[in-house]
């Protein structure tokens, strides 16, 4: 028997309308490409989103067309979020430190019908024209005052769109699975590949993380998101607050720790969500101040594992709250977060700090298991490692117009396969032992380059590092420890192995550590190992 209660579909506008009724007096703020820190009201925000969503239809722009976006954190990213979604066309976010290669891939995979851009990214679009030719429309996003002298044909001013348009709309009641966003991973071999989010799966992601326990996401919280809207969505904030009505602080193009602070103190942010790159310009600028952001209470860091030396800073030296989350582009994109449960709440801080070090547990209707080789199923001990294999109603099923892609991706249930090795604890937490391809495979064992590279950035001397497998006669694979020292200091290599001996096993000391001055990053900002594997790719171990 079919239960008998409405079947209204869950969408994105829902989200808007919600939080502007609800939350009306709560801020979007936006430290803008033009120079200039701007405030607008959640209420403010909706009524833009209509006057632009009218103005997408006036320029012809239909449902199931893509919109694409090459832009920072700012208000106006935002409502090009929820007025592309509104109306049924699919909200495309590019990243911007992509290779031409693959933005040009991606625009024309994607066949986007309209382009929005920051004044930032005018001079790339300038140099790819006529390289994308279903693009019909090119909007520079902002205000007549601002418009550049440009040479890309017929640009658009965003403000001059809105102007005059009616500030309400009377969004489209469509099916809950409609396309609502797309998102393709950066990938490290081949083309990259669209993940097509639906409304649905962006309404059931916000609600998983709205309901996360005491997570600094109330209306009491300001938070701000150093992730990215141009990748991931950025990990859901522009939907999640519109629900719990947080207030959105968006830094725009500078994110080093000095700008990061000065917003963060200004703008009484109390939380900040970014991937562990980002972290160390701020830690810099928090050492040199002596103090922390004057609100700041927590950080969310995920994107590639959060070091337990980073994370123990931040706790110890400077009060806050750190939670470790996990997730893929395919899971929309969060998978787990790291809240203690209250039981751990009189617990001695550094047994709290090794377990923020593990990647979290589950979001509710996240389900999570580990394989072996042969896909059968490994218990819950929280030693037992596996392949880790994801399901669930915001986890992709297959990539945008992409079949050879999406082969080899689900297994014979339809579980979704993440590509990294992990262990899940009987209580549910997820460590994440690294990503199978860079594990580093010795004598028939496995070294979690991921453990490594933790172990190093404990040293005080050095910043970052890298652990790569070199190939050996003997051992199939051993490990090159690749590192950036501290500025200023001189670091041996027997400092850094003593510091590593009492943390790592014997067997898994680099058999040589490497100085450089930089270690290659990806669009989103994780290390590039492939580049790096290419460039030791002639060393020899010792
Ligand atoms: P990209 O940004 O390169 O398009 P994703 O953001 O989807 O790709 O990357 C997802 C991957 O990032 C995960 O499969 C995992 O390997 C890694 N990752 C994300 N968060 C963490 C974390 N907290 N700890 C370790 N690895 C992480």
């Amino acid at each position: 028997m079919r239960g008998l209660m409405m079947n209204r579909p869950l969408l994105v506008s829902s989200l808007i309308e919600f939080g502007a009724e609800n939350h009306a007096d709560k801020l979007v703020v936006s430290r803008r490409v033009e120079g200039d820190v701007h405030h607008q009201t959640f209420a403010e925000t909706r009524d833009r989103v209509a006057q632009l969503a009218h103005a997408l239809k006036a320029l012809g722009i239909n449902e199931e067309d893509r919109v694409a976006t090459i832009a920072w954190n700012g208000h106006r990213h935002l409502e090009l979020y929820y007025a592309i979604s509104g109306i049924g066309a699919v909200c495309h976010t590019i990243n911007p430190r992509l290779f031409a290669e693959q933005l040009d891939y991606i625009v024309n995979h994607a066949a986007d019908r309209a382009l929005f851009i920051d004044l930032t990214f005018v001079p790339i679009v300038e140099k790819m024209q006529g390289r994308f030719p279903s693009v019909e429309h090119v909007v520079i996003m902002t205000d007549r005052a601002h418009m550049p002298d440009t040479t890309i044909e017929n640009a658009l001013c965003f403000e001059d769109l809105l102007d005059g348009q009616p500030t309400s709309y009377d969004w489209p009641d469509m099916d809950e699975n409609t396309a609502a966003g797309l998102c393709y991973t950066s990938g490290t071999t081949g083309n990259p590949k669209g993940v097509l989010y639906s409304h649905r799966s962006h309404v059931l992601h916000a609600l998983s993380v709205a309901s996360v326990d005491g997570f600094y996401l109330e209306s009491r919280d300001v938070v701000l998101p150093v992730v990215p809207l141009f990748h991931v969505n950025a990990w859901g904030l522009p939907y999640i607050c519109f629900v719990t009505g947080t207030s959105l602080v968006f830094p725009g193009p500078n994110l080093d720790g000095a700008s990061l602070f000065d917003l963060m103190d200004k703008e009484n942010v109390t939380a900040a969500w970014g991937v562990p790159t980002v972290w160390l310009g701020l830690i810099g600028e928090m050492q040199k101040q002596g103090r922390k952001p004057a609100h700041l209470k927590s950080m969310l860091i995920g994107g590639s594992a959060a070091p337990r030396a980073m994370i123990e800073t931040f706790e110890k030296q400077h009060g806050l709250d750190i939670v470790h989350g996990w997730g893929m582009t395919e899971m929309s994109p969060i998978g787990t977060i790291g809240v203690l449960p209250s039981r751990y709440d009189e617990t001695d801080m550094d047994e709290r700090i090794n377990l923020k070090a593990k990647q979290g547990r589950r979001l509710f209707q996240v389900d999570m298991k580990i394989v072996d080789e042969d896909g059968n199923r490994q218990p819950h001990d929280g030693k037992t490692s596996g392949e880790l294999y994801v399901r669930g109603p915001f986890i992709t099923a297959g990539y945008y117009n992409d079949e050879s892609a999406s082969a080899g991706c689900f297994d014979a249930e339809g579980w979704f396969k993440t590509g990294d090795v992990a262990t899940i604890d009987p209580e549910g937490f997820l460590l994440i032992v690294d990503r199978s391809k860079d594990l580093i495979k010795s004598g028939g064992e496995w070294i979690s380059s991921i453990d490594l590279e933790n172990a190093a950035i404990g040293h005080p001397d050095i910043v970052e590092a890298a652990a790569i497998g070199l190939p050996h006669p003997k051992w199939d694979e051993r490990p090159l420890l690749v590192v950036v020292p501290r500025e200023g200091a001189t670091v041996s290599k027997e400092s850094i192995l003593d510091h590593l001996a009492s943390r790592v096993a014997k067997w898994w000391l680099p058999d040589d550590i490497a100085f450089v001055e930089a270690i290659p990053h990806s669009a989103t900002g994780k290390i590039r190992k492939t580049e790096l594997r290419d460039m030791f790719k002639d060393y020899t171990l010792p």
